[in-house]
């Protein structure tokens, strides 16, 4: 496909993003579906965030995915927020619609359709217990109480910002349950016992001598097990899992899923979902 005069451009705004897979998984979308639209990875010093947000309205790109540091600093920059950015506090996706920047969050859902694909239930009545208070734990939580699971715990390093999501989680749906505990193995295997849902939103990998806080007596077979991460495939964390009899999914298809959420509000059309699979495995599996 030739790059013309009316090629429209979408990207990804962070720091880094040399790392970033969205770059193939969108041009090849926008390549089977014979859009003309074509994704670049943009890295953004942080000084220069505003005006890189202005220069999305200047140059009137399509819109743009938002990564790490600068999901929750770009608010104060868009015109508009959809209901799930709002909730979670965060925006993965940004919208140049008219004129307006609208920030989305498709974190959330993303975690959501790959769990319901890969395990084929759906979360509602489920308990689950949410390893990490990060930006990612935030949308995952947010979305898995707006989905009806009927107990969120969260466990993190740092207490005090588990506490903090678990207060935004009950401000914003007061008949849940949501406790807050430290990432602690004695607290961790105690609470196990009521998981349905087990995900890891941390960035640990696990593997540290210095901080393995899940004993691998505490995986119990019946639970389904997450590891948002996706580079190595089978991590540390899920191996565990395994090897205990569990189920388990990695964070490829909540790349995928989020990714494709995004190409639908950019371009208004169902985005090609094997194709977008297909190069997301290929480029990870050249990682190796
Ligand atoms: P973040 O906002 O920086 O949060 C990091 C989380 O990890 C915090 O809860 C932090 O705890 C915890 N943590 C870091 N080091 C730790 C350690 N040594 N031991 C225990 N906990 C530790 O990061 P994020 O954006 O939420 O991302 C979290 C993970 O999700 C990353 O691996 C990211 O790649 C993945 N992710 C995947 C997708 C996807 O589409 N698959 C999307 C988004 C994110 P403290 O609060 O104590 O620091």
């Amino acid at each position: 496909m030739k790059i013309t005069a009316k090629t429209k451009i979408v990207g990804i705004l962070g720091h880094p993003v040399s790392h970033s897979f969205s770059p193939i998984m969108h041009n090849a979308a926008f390549e089977s579906l014979g859009l003309d639209y074509r994704y670049f990875a943009f890295d953004v010093a942080p000084e220069m965030l505003r005006r890189a947000v202005e220069g999305l309205r200047a140059l009137q790109l399509a819109g743009v995915n938002v990564t790490v540091p600068y999901k929750e600093k770009v608010i104060r920059y868009l015109d508009q927020l959809s209901p799930d950015a709002r909730l979670i506090g965060a925006v993965n996706t940004i919208q140049h619609r008219e004129g307006q920047l609208i920030g989305h969050n498709t974190d959330g859902l993303g975690f959501i359709l790959a769990f319901q694909e890969t395990f084929g239930l759906s979360v509602e009545g489920k308990r689950a217990l949410l390893l990490g208070a990060g930006g990612a734990a935030r949308a995952v939580a947010m979305q898995l109480v707006s989905q009806g699971v009927s107990e969120v715990i969260i466990a993190n390093r740092t207490y005090a910002r588990a506490r903090r999501l678990v207060k935004a989680i009950l401000e914003n749906f007061p008949g849940v349950t949501a406790l807050a505990i430290r990432l602690q193995s004695e607290s961790l295997a105690k609470i196990c016992t009521r998981a349905d849902i087990l995900i890891n939103a941390t960035t640990n990998g696990w593997m540290s001598d210095s901080h393995q806080a899940m004993a691998p007596t505490a995986f119990r077979p019946s639970m389904m097990v997450c590891d948002l991460t996706y580079h190595p495939p089978a991590t540390p964390f899920l191996k565990m899992a395994s090897h205990a009899g569990c189920k388990t999914m990695n964070g490829v298809g909540m790349l995928l899923h989020q990714g494709a959420l995004a190409f639908r509000i950019w371009s208004g059309q169902e985005a090609p979902l094997s194709v977008m699979r297909a190069a997301l495995e290929q480029a990870i599996q050249q990682l190796h």
